[in-house]
């Protein structure tokens, strides 16, 4: 029986997201227990600054 060849790494590390492997080299954002990868960022950070959305011209005035 032939051995293949296994690459072991030592940990990976999936995007909590999209799900997608975030591979050795990759920037990913890790925040409030959630590891984001570049491509889903900036949904990560509208969903988490949604509290501070604003839109011009329609700000509650207190
Ligand atoms: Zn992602």
């Amino acid at each position: 029986m032939p051995q293949t060849m296994h690459r072991r790494r030592r940990h990976c590390l999936f995007c909590t997201l999209c799900g997608r492997e975030i591979s050795t080299g990759q920037e990913y954002w890790y925040c409030n227990g959630s590891c984001i990868c570049a491509d889903c960022l900036s949904d990560f950070a509208r969903a988490e600054l949604a509290p501070y959305r604003a839109t011009r011209g329609k700000e509650e005035c207190p």
